[in-house]
């Protein structure tokens, strides 16, 4: 109907597209630029022991420092990044970075974890790359651990396993992230060379309002014993939470009740303590 109106009426129509295609393009060179002037940060989220409190292994989160609008989270840039493709050039940076951290916090940070992008996982040369970046900051593989969606593993579930496979004979850790919502069957997750699965903070964030939750949280710990596999407790938020983690025997978790993520150079000031709240006294 807009296009046999007026002129005037199709301008109206074609507006908002032209604007959202420019703003588009806008985002995509700011992402460019912010990536050749180094305007990406890592931070570092601890995975803590929920027994013990403690914590030896971190998870890189990435922020902008945009120059005008201050720091932006993933959410509000990754998405253009996966559309552009520049989300590729991203993973070279984050896994650069991460290494180069690695090496200077030395061997007591026993792993971290990347996140890997859907189009990063399906490209041919990820694990190539990520094995010479490794290999150039003269660290094993097994510092560092992979994190893939288990909606991204679901999409071609041989493929991946395949994919998965040689990323684990590299000696790489691999963890499915988001775990829950991807709707994998355990016949394929007990067949992928998985170190662990994360449960995804929307179960987490339930767990005092919704039986459905204890029930489903119990049952995936549960198998991950069953399987061999560590447990990963996304999002714990309240002492509430953390009870009921270590009562069905949850190994690990991460969460604002223990630290948000923070910057590198924090990181040491946080090994060798426990990070339980009733302990925060004491930690720093
Ligand atoms: P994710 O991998 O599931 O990461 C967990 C997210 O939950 C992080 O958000 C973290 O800050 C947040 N979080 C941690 N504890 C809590 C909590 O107790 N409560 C709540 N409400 N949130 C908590 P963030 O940093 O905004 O990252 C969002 C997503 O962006 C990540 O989800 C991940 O999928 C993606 N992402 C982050 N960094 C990278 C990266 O370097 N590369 C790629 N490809 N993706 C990344
Ligand atoms: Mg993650
Ligand atoms: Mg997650
Ligand atoms: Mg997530």
């Amino acid at each position: 109907r807009a296009k046999t109106a007026e002129p005037g009426t199709v301008a109206f129509f074609d507006a908002p597209m032209h604007v959202s295609a420019l703003r588009r393009t806008a985002l995509a060179n700011e992402l460019d630029q912010g990536l050749r002037e180094n305007q990406f940060e890592l931070q570092y989220q601890p995975i803590v022991n929920l027994a013990s409190g403690r914590t030896d292994r971190f998870e890189a989160l990435v922020r902008w420092r945009h120059p005008e609008r201050g720091q932006l989270l993933p959410d509000e840039f990754l998405p253009s990044m996966e559309d552009t493709g520049l989300i590729v050039q991203l993973g070279h940076w984050v896994m650069a970075e991460v290494c180069r951290q690695l090496v200077e916090w030395g061997p007591e940070v026993v792993s971290v974890s990347v996140n890997i992008s859907d189009k990063e996982f399906w490209s041919q040369d990820l694990l190539t790359r990520v094995l010479a970046t490794v290999g150039r900051h003269g660290l094993a593989p097994d510092r560092i651990t992979l994190e893939i969606t288990e909606s991204v593993l679901m999409r071609r579930p041989e493929l991946a396993l395949r994919l998965m496979q040689k990323m684990h004979e590299a000696g790489l850790r691999l963890h499915i992230d988001d775990f829950g919502t991807g709707y994998s069957s355990l016949e394929t997750l007990h067949r992928f060379p998985v170190d662990a699965f994360k449960i995804d903070r929307s179960f987490i964030r339930t767990l005092t309002s919704s039986d459905n939750s204890v029930e489903l949280i119990s049952a995936l710990v549960k198998l991950g014993k069953a399987l061999g596999i560590a447990v990963v407790a996304e999002g714990v938020e309240t002492g509430e939470q953390l009870e009921f983690l270590q009562e069905i025997g949850c190994a690990t978790g991460q969460g604002y009740l223990f630290m948000p993520a923070v910057a590198g150079d924090r990181v040491a000031e946080l090994l060798g303590h426990s990070l339980h709240a009733e302990d925060s006294s004491q930690t720093l």
